[in-house]
């Protein structure tokens, strides 16, 4: 048997404007360090923004911090909704999952977002999944 290219969950994002307009901003406010979110929904569909704390406060990393996930993941489930996204900022560097965003992809059913704020004329959004290392680009929408 070959790998498994494709499955089930590697359904493309859709973000509700609004939703990714709070989000690039959210990057921009944290410059120069890396933002970090979540963004849930339903049916891959991101209706909710979820600004989160990068403990780390650093350049070119990010940790978001444990009580603060688990108290946002209560909030979605009272909303009904699901984890559909996983985002952060890459101040300088382009928007593709680093060495380190690899290791550290808990959530194979996510969909990383990364905005790159590296080019002076408009942030440049990525979306990626990252299952066992292997990291597949994706599709994203505006609705
Ligand atoms: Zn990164």
């Amino acid at each position: 048997m070959g790998k498994e290219q494709q499955n089930s969950s590697n359904k493309n994002i859709v973000f509700l404007q609004y939703v990714y307009n709070a989000m690039i901003h959210h990057c921009m406010e944290q410059k120069p360090f890396e933002a970090c979110g979540l963004l849930s929904g339903t049916n891959n569909v991101a209706c909710t923004h979820w600004p989160m704390t990068n403990v780390l406060r650093s350049p070119n990393e990010f940790q978001m911090d444990n009580n603060q996930i688990e108290f946002i993941f209560k909030r979605m489930k009272e909303k009904g909704e699901q984890l559909v996204g996983i985002y952060h900022s890459h101040p300088t560097t382009v928007p593709y999952p680093s060495p380190n965003d690899i290791i550290h992809a808990n959530y194979p059913e996510a969909v990383y977002v990364i905005v790159s704020l590296s080019s002076h004329i408009k942030p440049e959004v990525a979306c990626f999944h990252i299952q066992r290392g292997l990291v597949t680009t994706m599709k994203y929408s505006l609705q």
